[in-house]
């Protein structure tokens, strides 16, 4: 049990786990094969090969210093996920699970994807093992992210399109829980991010740590001390989750969450729980979510469709119930021209995922003096989000 987890699965009210008697063996089997492998020295020595041997890890925390001269104020660091094999910070999260499900004997590995990123990860890492992947895909989305399917199916994975409702990842999400529920003694499901029933909210974030803890090294030896600040996005919150984790005990580092704010919190045009959201149970577990006027899960919006998402991962909803960390939201054009100020200045282009993390900096660093250092989380590359971005310049969007 980690300090923060106040009840085992549970961060002061929030995460815990809502889900059918199936379901439940087959978490509470995944629960004991967790903790019998995470600190086992085997384990730890494999996945550190593979993460420094393929993904590519440590990657730089790197002083943006042309944004920090343009900005005038706090020193700018980025940490560069970035850089992964895969282009993203998903990747750290998706070897930690995959040795997780090869320690277990598992040959057999499911995942769901959104906007395809998570799905293109897992394939990744089950070609790599040589392990059969299924990846449940909403048909909608399946048809939007066409060239992300491809990508799975050159890299070995089945991706299934969910006929049902929206088609959209809800029902892609049901669609992978009874598979599980019915498979999981031959069968892992690797979750993306640190949302979920216990225990994949701790399982997400003892993996992607990684972040926050090359960080904290980073910083220290780059300036002899913590950074005042640390930021990323906030879509389920596991890129987040894993820089602000290392540091929940530094009280003198301030943590902000950045939530995509869409058209404007005031629209309902957003996919900002903190910020606008009330605590319920969504998915099998408790966060702050999204709810519409009947209490149902509201829609969502964000420019970046990894940010869209109506809950958020329940150790944020702890942070922010506890007044250690902060989460503000940050608008789709804020974040579209964060994108442009970073790629112009340092010749690094985000993800539009990222760009609101980096937006939030521009905003901060001048009001801070030239002393105070901020750390960013640049949690993907924005080669993927290049077309979407041309496309809405030609439809004079931006
Ligand atoms: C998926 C994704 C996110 C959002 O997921 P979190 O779990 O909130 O980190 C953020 N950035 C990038 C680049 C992504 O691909």
């Amino acid at each position: 049990m980690s300090k923060v987890e106040t009840k085992k699965g549970y961060f002061g009210e929030f995460g815990g786990s809502f889900v059918p008697e199936p379901l439940q063996a087959a978490l509470d089997h995944l629960e004991v094969a967790f903790e019998q492998y995470k600190d086992d020295p085997e384990f730890i020595e494999e996945l550190n090969y593979y993460m420094k041997e393929y993904v590519g890890r440590p990657n730089p925390l790197y002083y943006a210093e042309r944004l920090t001269e343009k900005l005038g104020g706090a020193k700018i660091y980025l940490k560069r996920e970035d850089l992964n094999h895969t282009g993203a910070h998903k990747i750290n999260n998706v070897m930690g699970q995959v040795l997780l499900a090869k320690r277990m004997g598992v040959k057999r590995v499911i995942a769901e994807t959104g906007a395809g990123q998570h799905g293109v990860a897992t394939a990744t890492a089950c070609a790599m093992f040589g392990m059969e992947c299924v990846v449940y895909m909403g048909a909608v989305d399946a048809k939007r992210q066409a060239l992300n399917v491809f990508r799975m199916e050159l890299l070995g994975a089945q991706v299934v399109a969910v006929q049902d409702g929206a088609q959209t990842l809800k029902e892609a999400v049901d669609a992978a829980l009874t598979d599980y529920a019915q498979n999981y003694e031959n069968t892992f499901y690797l979750l993306g991010s640190a949302v979920g029933p216990h225990p994949y909210p701790t399982i997400v974030r003892h993996f992607q740590s990684i972040i926050g803890q090359e960080a904290r090294a980073q910083h220290l030896e780059k300036e002899g001390r913590l950074p005042d600040y640390v930021v990323a996005c906030v879509g389920g919150g596991s890129n987040a989750i894993g820089l602000f984790a290392p540091f929940f005990n530094d009280s003198d580092v301030k943590i902000v969450g950045v939530e995509p704010g869409g058209r404007g919190l005031s629209t309902g045009d957003h996919a900002a729980p903190l910020s606008a959201g009330e605590p319920g149970v969504l998915h099998g577990f408790k966060c702050y979510m999204m709810k519409d006027e009947n209490g149902e899960i509201a829609s969502t919006h964000s420019v970046a469709a990894g940010l869209d998402y109506p809950g958020v991962g329940p150790e944020h909803s702890y942070y922010k119930a506890i007044g250690r960390a902060d989460y503000v939201a940050i608008e789709d054009q804020e974040a579209l021209a964060a994108f442009h100020t970073l790629s112009r200045a340092e010749g690094i282009i985000p993800a539009i995922e990222s760009s609101h993390a980096v937006a939030y900096a521009l905003k901060l660093a001048p009001t801070l003096s030239s002393e105070q250092t901020i750390i960013v989380n640049v949690s993907g590359r924005g080669d993927k989000d290049v077309q979407q971005v041309f496309d809405m310049m030609q439809q004079k969007k931006v």
